[in-house]
Parts: structure tokens; sequence; C-alpha cells
């Protein structure tokens, strides 16, 4: 990778770009503002939010970047992909090279692009950071090279080897089980996915709302994994429908399970199973996946106030999806403050921007019903920062007494989220961790199991697109050398 990295660097095109302009000049240019659609009319539809760069600020926007030495943002990513490389591309007008600099280690980047954290990843490494300007806007412009590529190259098949004959099963569609199908096609493997819902794509389509992430995006990305020969199956559950032993008599010679971590988390306060009270997952499963509220037979609770508790992109989700949904009054209800939220900073932004009320350093500590048995307010505590706690973060403590009480009509419940056990507990001696998820060499995504291999939020509990993606790819990467060596 680092050899690829300084070889490409050492270019002509790129060294003469670079004399182009000075760090001085580069360095003066403001960072770029992504477009948006206003506030007040983007929460009466379900239209994405962002609307991209155009070349001419992508252009600008790649000039900003030193092309350095040492590229730090590099090692920011999680799947470390030549920043400098593709940025540059852009710089020089090459977008198909750009997106194709991008697709040598990221298998999603509209994706991407639209849902990394960037912040915290490459973009906090940027050296522009350390010398106090923003950051290169990696994310725009990883967004920006794939998107046009989408809309103006043919869909292209990569290059693939001949078909060995083996069959390979994947539980699970979101990014770690499509990111793992497409480079196990690659290599020639026939892949069968098994998705237990109707649709593929994992949290991809059933968690984050089409405002933030189009479902054509990641339509387009499965239309692709098609093309190169990977099968889906809808509607399997694997432990249910298939258990594993069944899938070895179907003859598949490997296993990757990406089943995710979708099994709701509740606080244990009285309340909890009042009704009206429900998880994250069920708010946006019904209202994303079943379509409720939009057409769908599928019903979902309306309510004027709606209280969601959580600080991570999920609250962030839930809270900004019943806006669009008709709530009058949308609060968020997180326990620290809003410097500990875990949320993309630029969802913070766009909640606030919509009229969502931030409740921070609020804890709920009941939920009170009518006679009917529907939630009808909560009762929150407010809380004050203590000391770091193990996560690094300022411990949220009680003020004693300061408790107050907020009608409400639906309470969304966004405070984690756990591996569902169906997967692992259906197969006999898979070791399996305290906290429900399967345990797996860090290196090579084998589980103890020799033929089984998993990543992403069933291997992490709990993590983000792109580290599962990168789990997906390296579990290929191993997988197919143990196939290999058999
Ligand atoms: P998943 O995407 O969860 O996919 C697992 C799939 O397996 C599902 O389709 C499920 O139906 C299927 N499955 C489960 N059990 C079985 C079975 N027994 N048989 C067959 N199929 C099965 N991350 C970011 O990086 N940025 C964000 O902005 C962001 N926002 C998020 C917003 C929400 C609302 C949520 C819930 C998560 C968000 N995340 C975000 C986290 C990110 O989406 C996950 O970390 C990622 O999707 C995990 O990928 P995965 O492949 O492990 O599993
Ligand atoms: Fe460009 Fe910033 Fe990466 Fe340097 S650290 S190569 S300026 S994006």
């Amino acid at each position: 990778m680092e050899n690829n990295m300084v070889d490409s660097r050492n270019e002509q095109w790129r060294v003469d770009l670079r004399k182009s302009h000075t760090p001085k000049e580069r360095t003066a240019i403001e960072r770029v503002v992504m477009p948006q659609l206003d506030p007040k009319y983007r929460i009466t539809c379900n239209e994405e939010v962002n609307e991209g760069i155009s070349e001419e600020q992508a252009v600008r926007e790649a000039t900003r970047c030193l092309d350095c030495a040492n590229p730090q943002c590099v090692t920011g990513c999680p799947v470390g992909i030549n920043i400098p490389k593709f940025i540059k591309n852009i710089e020089r007008g090459h977008f198909a090279d750009a997106a194709a600099a991008i697709k040598e280690t990221s298998s999603l980047p509209a994706v991407c692009g639209r849902v990394c954290p960037q912040e915290k990843q490459c973009e906090s490494k940027c050296i522009h950071v350390k010398m106090k300007h923003p950051a290169v806007a990696i994310g725009y412009l990883e967004r920006f090279a794939a998107d046009w590529q989408r809309n103006h190259c043919e869909q292209e098949v990569p290059k693939m080897a001949p078909r060995n004959g083996i069959k390979i099963a994947v539980v699970g569609s979101g990014p770690s089980g499509l990111s793992f199908a497409g480079d196990m096609a690659k290599k020639g493997y026939s892949v069968t996915v098994f998705e237990a819902l109707h649709e593929i794509g994992g949290v991809l389509k059933y968690g984050i709302p089409e405002f933030r992430l189009p479902n054509a995006i990641v339509d387009y990305e499965i239309d692709g994994l098609r093309k190169m020969g990977v099968d889906f199956e809808k509607d399997i559950i694997i432990g249910k429908t298939l258990t594993y032993d069944d899938l070895h008599e179907m003859g598949f010679k490997g296993v990757f399970v990406g089943s995710g971590a979708g099994f709701p988390r509740f606080m244990d306060i009285p309340g909890e199973n009042l009704k009206g009270v429900m998880s994250s997952n069920e708010y946006l499963t019904r209202i994303n996946l079943m379509k409720a509220g939009r057409g769908g037979d599928t019903p979902v609770m309306q309510g004027n106030t709606i209280a969601v508790i959580g600080g991570g992109n999920t609250a962030m989700d839930s809270t900004r999806t019943a806006l669009r949904m008709g709530a009058k009054r949308v609060l968020l209800v997180y326990r620290r403050s809003e410097a500990e939220m875990p949320a993309r900073r630029e969802e913070v932004g766009h909640a606030k921007e919509e009229g969502v009320e931030f409740y921070t350093l609020h804890n709920p500590i009941e939920y009170i019903g009518d006679d009917k048995g529907f939630v009808k307010a909560m009762r929150v505590q407010k809380m004050q920062l203590g000391e770091p706690d193990a996560s690094g973060r300022r411990r949220p403590v009680p003020i004693e007494g300061a408790i107050e009480e907020i009608p409400v009509d639906i309470v969304i419940v966004a405070v984690g989220v756990s591996p569902n056990q169906l997967v692992p507990s259906s197969i006999k001696g898979l070791e399996v961790s305290n906290r429900h998820t399967i345990v797996v060499n860090d290196d090579t995504m084998q589980s103890n199991i020799a033929d089984l291999f998993a990543g992403g939020d069933i291997v992490r509990g709990g993590a983000t697109v792109i580290l599962a993606m990168g789990d997906g790819r390296k579990a290929a990467q191993h997988m197919h050398e143990v196939l290999s060596q058999k």
C-alpha cells in the first residue's frame, strides 16, 4: 500500500500539479460549503438533504490539498484509501480516475462519502487541522467522485478471476456482507447472500433514512454485485429457515456471518413497557423499510411531542424522521453534553437547523402512563459532568433533586444495540463473547470454526459502515487464503 502511494505521488503529472500552486495559495482557499436543502422545505419530505458539490467546487476543494509527502489522512481512514491520489485526480479533472483510486480499497464510496464520521477519521488527521485551518473536505470529495462516476459512466464489472466453482454463503446483506461478497466474487467464487428481510442492504436500507442516504445509491452498488454474479436470497433467516449445517449440505465451503447488531437495548427504567415507548430500531424499520406513514400497510404511532433518548446517529436519525412524520415538537434527551455526543457533527447540525430541541445533560428516569396504558409524560434527571470515565468522556452525574416532568406522546429509545443471538446460538461450538459478539481473530476475521468467518457489528457490537466494510474485505482475503491451501 505504502509503495503504491509513493509511486503514484512521484508520477510526473502529480509532481507538476504540486508545483502549480504554492502551499500558501492552497491553504488560503476556503473550505467548500456543502449545498443543502432549506430546513423548512426538507422536513416536509424525504429528499436527500446534502445536494453534493459541483465539478468546479470539487476541483477548487481538491486544490486545498497539499499532497503531503507523509499523508496522515490515510492513517485516519480505517481501510487506508489512497486519499491524496484520488484528490489530486480530482484537481486535474480526471474524475473517473479519482473514483477508480477510491475503489482500489473501498467498495462502497458513494455510501461512505455520505455517512462516514470523517471529522473523527481521515479529516481529523489532515495537515490543515494542525495549521488551525478546516480540514480538506475529504468526505465531500469522495462522494463527488463516486457520484460523478455513477452519473457519467457505465457501471463496469471489475476484473474477475475465472470461476472456480466453490460455493460461499454470506449471512446478512449489510455493508460487511456486501463487501465480502464482492471481493469473493472477484476472486472467482460462487457467492450467495442470504438475507432475513425482504430488502437487501442491512442498516443502509432499514436504519439510515433516505434523507441521508438515498436507497438508489445502495441499489446501484447491489446491482453492481449482481452483475458480478453474486446471488441474493431474501426472506431467509439463517438459524431458522436454514441452519449452518443445511448450508454445508447445500455444498457451501465457507460461511461469512455479517448479521449485524439489530437487537435494541433499553434502560430498564419504570414505564418502558408503556404503549408509545419503542426502540429506534422499531421506529426506523417501520418507516424506512415498511413505509409506515408513507403509503405502506404497516402502521406507526404518531404524536405531537416526541422524545428521542440517546446521542448517536440512530438517535439523530430518529429525531429528524419524527419531524418529517409531522411531529410538532421533537426533543433529543441525552445524559452528557453535546461535545460528548457520538453522532456525526453534520447530523447534529442538521437536526438543530431542522428544529430538534436538545435536552442535553438530562436523563430519563421514569415514563408515566395514562389510564389506557399510553405514555403521557417522562421524568428526567438533570445531570452535570464529572470526571472522565473509561471511555475518556466526562461522566454524567445526577444533580440531586433536579428532576423535571415533561409531557410526551411518544418516546423513542436509541441508547445502543446488541448483536442478535440467533445466528451465533444456532451454531454448535462457535465461540461467542459475553457481549454476544462472535469471537474472531482480529487479523483474519476467522472464528474458532475453520470455515466460518465473521465481521461488522456481529463482531464489534455496533460500529460504523466503513469498519464493517473493512472487516468484510479482510475476511474475504483470508478465507481465500484458507481455501486456496486446501
Ligand atoms: P447490518 O448493516 O446490520 O446488516 C446485517 C444484515 O443481516 C441485516 O440486513 C439483517 O437483516 C441480516 N440478518 C440478521 N440476522 C440474520 C439471519 N439470521 N439470517 C439472515 N440475515 C440476517 N454508521 C456509520 O458509519 N455512519 C452513520 O451515519 C451511521 N448511521 C447509522 C444510523 C442508524 C439508524 C443505525 C442503526 C446505524 C448507523 N450506523 C452508521 C452504523 C452502521 O450502519 C453499522 O455499523 C453497519 O451497518 C454494520 O454493518 P453490518 O454489515 O455488520 O450489519
Ligand atoms: Fe491532503 Fe490533508 Fe491528506 Fe495532506 S493530510 S494529503 S492536505 S487531505
